[in-house]
């Protein structure tokens, strides 16, 4: 087995909150022993002010399920990429497979330092949908956003995930180890350009109520990043010999915070369909995995739709855009 990583895992990357159903995942993956080792921070609580003015604090000390884990991404990306080299297979960073053709049974992988064949391919790209055309699977984009991110040192942190709605999106802030911060904005595409000028982000940023007061004077800033972040599945979710996992195959609002058990869950499932593939059961693998991941999928919009509405009491284009249609959804 080879793993081609287009990256190396050594940037800021935001997606930083894992909840705690993902203990089993990672127990799952053999991972959870080093997982723990890495001492990520503890989730205490998540706070908002989203409903309505009014802050709410939910204590993870009453949730059956426990704590989750407010992780330093790149770190938390190259232990999973450590677990995969100990249990025996390839690992190539910095390799980006650059398309896919049919050969023979399988794939043959262009890469730039030359071809690989696979008898088969689990398509974990992220939010990159460049390989959908060589796989002959559709993009279905369900709704636009984008996050405007900044990442600090220097900034002590209180264990908590904070969120909040403004009137041009909403934004989020979580303490990441080694005293880092990690704030943004999320809004739609179209509303946030003014949000790349420095200026403007920290003007936005010191209107809010809950977000402000996290970043104390001496926080220094060490990243900056603008991401794509809406609502994307990809059709169908398996095909001849290949297989969709994570985002490439479901890429959440981070509304969510489902993204990471996703691609955890979808990756351990797109191995064993993979597997059936490769074992000549290609049309059983692809049949199973396609009823799953549809599930995964079922009640997302309607629970999104829901959560945003919730707290659409600005007459601004964001949450406009983001009210109940009275004639149900459009098409
Ligand atoms: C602003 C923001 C906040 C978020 N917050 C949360 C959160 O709090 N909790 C949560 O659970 N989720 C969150 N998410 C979502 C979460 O980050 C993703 O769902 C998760 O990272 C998906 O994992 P993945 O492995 O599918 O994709 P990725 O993590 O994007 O990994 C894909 C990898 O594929 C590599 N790659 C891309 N193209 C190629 C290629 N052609 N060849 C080889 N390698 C390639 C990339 O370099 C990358 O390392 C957030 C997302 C955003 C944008």
């Amino acid at each position: 087995m080879v793993l081609f990583e287009a990256g190396r895992h050594d940037r800021p990357k935001p997606g930083e909150m894992l909840a705690a159903v993902a203990q089993g995942l990672l127990r799952q993956l053999g991972v959870w022993t080093p997982f723990l080792a890495a001492a990520f921070v503890d989730n205490r609580a998540v706070a908002s002010a989203w409903a309505g003015e009014a802050h709410d604090e939910r204590h993870s000390i009453f949730s059956a399920q426990g704590a989750g884990w407010q992780l330093d991404r790149a770190r938390f990306d190259q232990l999973l990429v450590q677990a995969t080299a100990a249990a025996g297979a390839q690992v190539r960073l910095g390799s980006a497979v650059r398309s896919a053709v049919r050969e023979g049974q399988g794939w043959r992988l262009n890469l730039a330092d030359g071809d690989i064949v696979a008898s088969a391919v689990i398509w974990a790209a992220g939010r990159s949908w460049k390989l959908a055309r060589s796989f002959g699977a559709k993009l279905r984009v369900h709704g636009h956003l984008a996050a405007y991110t900044r990442f600090f040192d220097r900034a002590p942190g209180d264990c908590r995930m904070v969120i909040e709605a403004r009137p041009e999106g909403w934004w989020y802030s979580a303490d990441l180890p080694d005293r880092r911060r990690v704030v943004a904005c999320l809004t739609d595409p179209d509303l946030g350009h003014e949000l790349r000028d420095p200026k403007s982000w920290y003007h936005a940023m010191a209107a809010t109520r809950l977000i402000a007061p996290l970043l104390p004077p001496g926080a220094r800033e060490t990243a900056t990043l603008v991401k794509s972040a809406g609502t994307a599945t990809v059709d169908p979710a398996a095909g001849e010999r290949w297989v969709a996992a994570g985002d490439s195959l479901f890429a959440a609002d981070p509304l969510s915070s489902r993204g990471i058990v996703h691609a955890l869950r979808s990756g351990i499932l797109a191995a064993y369909a993979a597997s059936d593939m490769v074992d000549g059961r290609d049309e059983l693998a692809r049949t199973r995995y396609a009823m799953i991941a549809s599930q995964g999928f079922a009640n997302y919009a309607s629970a999104l739709a829901a959560h945003y509405a919730a707290a659409a009491r600005w007459d601004t284009a964001f949450w406009q855009r983001r009210l109940p249609h009275p004639e149900g959804p459009t098409k």
